[in-house]
């Protein structure tokens, strides 16, 4: 069996649906289909999910309408009548709507993932019924209670042998050929929603790949495949057509946008390989990420982590921070969930650059009370993988660099934003 994924700039409109359609129909293999959230929902339904948490009902009904409408908006254009709309929709958007009129926002992450998972939910529905409508037999499962999490809500953690158990039950390919689940969210052993990390479910098609013993797993994406560097940012791209795990562990940890970090292990580790391929021309081949491959990367790579902050710890009474405090103050960062994405450290003080995410303010605080902090917001971390003299100056020309590290085939500035004239 293969696994295919589906995101959501590719599900984002009637066409990218259509599209899929040929792209299912053109394997004859057993699959399991795993789709995101269409278009821009889960950020729409952040908004709601705001709306809800300042106790603002009315404006969260409001929005949801919004993203009801978009929902509709598709469907009017792939199926025949309203009234298999609304037999999909229906249904669904009433639950969400029950929920945010009963609801007391009390836990913002629990109620993150009971209501922004809905996102995914929509979408499979949607898709899978209209998969019927093309003679494309298929089931639709709810990843709600197969993929089993821990309750660390927001970020949850898969448990592999209690989720293989439950999908294997649920997947019989003597009676479909064709499954179809959601990214992205799982469930804990009570039931409650959880999900996986925004753009996890790149991560979810690694897992269920790795649970059923997949052939392959391949990401259909708005890209050719995995190029040198996000052509939004830099000219002159290359695709790569061939990387080994490594290589993608460590694009995927310094930024790269193409694949999410979690996304490699549970492929590495069932020796299952990864396509990343281009959605609207089916027909190429776009990127494999291997055990083994036949040449190294032979170009640089350059990947931009945007949104950083640069923060400096030193320990009050001027202790050693490598020895003393290094442990603490990662026990600190991890306990907020902060993600860390570079490291650089003297003999009274530690440097770290994170992610500028909404818990950072909470970690900074708590470590003030044992520690001077100094910190800037609005810096971007670029990373250069088989660096030259030439590309660094290229890429650096004109910045304020805070910080930089080489190594022997890589270099990382830490710059602030350029300024938008
Ligand atoms: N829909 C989720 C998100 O936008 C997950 C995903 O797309 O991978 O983050
Ligand atoms: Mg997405």
């Amino acid at each position: 069996m293969v696994v295919y994924k589906f995101g959501g700039a590719s599900v984002r409109s009637a066409e990218g649906i259509k599209n899929i359609v040929s792209i299912v129909s053109g394997n004859s293999q057993n699959m399991f289909i795993v789709v995101s959230a269409m278009g821009k929902t889960t950020n729409a339904m952040e908004r709601v999910l705001d709306a809800f948490m300042r106790a603002e009902k009315n404006e969260a009904l409001a929005q949801m309408i919004e993203i009801e409408q978009f929902h509709r908006g598709i469907c009017n254009q792939i199926f025949y009548s309203e009234k298999e709309t609304d037999e999909i929709l229906n249904p669904l958007f009433t639950e969400i709507k029950k929920l945010i009129i009963n609801g007391i926002g009390d836990d913002y992450d629990r109620w993150y993932d009971r209501l922004v998972s809905y996102g995914e939910i929509i979408s499979t529905k949607i898709i899978s019924a209209y998969l019927k409508t093309q003679k494309v037999d298929n089931k639709w499962l709810d990843m709600r209670h197969l993929l089993i999490t821990d309750s660390n809500f927001r970020e949850a953690n898969v448990n592999m042998e209690q989720s293989r158990k439950k999908l294997r039950e649920a997947v019989d390919f003597k009676q479909y050929k064709i499954f179809i689940g959601q990214g992205f969210i799982g469930a804990n052993l009570k039931g409650d929603a959880t999900t996986l990390g925004r753009e996890g479910s790149d991560y979810t098609a690694a897992v269920v790949g790795n649970l059923l013993d997949a052939q392959s797993v391949t990401i259909w994406k708005d890209v050719p495949g995995i190029l040198n560097a996000d052509p939004r940012i830099f000219p002159n791209t290359v695709l790569i057509p061939e990387l080994t795990y490594a290589d993608a562990v460590e694009l995927a940890y310094s930024g790269a946008q193409i694949i999410h970090p979690k996304t490699i292990k549970p492929l590495e580790n069932a020796n299952i390989p990864l396509f990343v391929r281009p959605f609207y021309a089916p027909a190429e081949f776009g990127s494999v990420i291997k055990a083994q491959t036949a040449h190294a990367i032979d170009v640089p790579v350059l990947i931009l982590r945007e949104n950083q902050t640069l923060v400096s710890i030193r320990p009050r009474d001027f202790s050693f921070v490598l020895e003393d405090s290094l442990s603490h103050v990662f026990s600190v960062l991890n306990k907020h969930r902060i993600k860390v994405s570079l490291i650089q450290s003297s003999a009274v003080s530690i440097s770290v650059c994170v992610d500028n995410t909404r818990y950072l303010p909470a970690a900074l605080d708590e470590l003030f009370n044992d520690y001077l902090v100094i910190y800037n917001h609005n810096l971007e971390l670029l990373t250069i993988r088989g660096t030259n003299t030439e590309i660094e100056n290229e890429t650096t020309s004109g910045r304020e660099i805070l910080l930089s590290q080489h190594t022997r085939r890589i270099a990382r500035f830490l710059m602030r934003k350029k300024e938008l004239n």
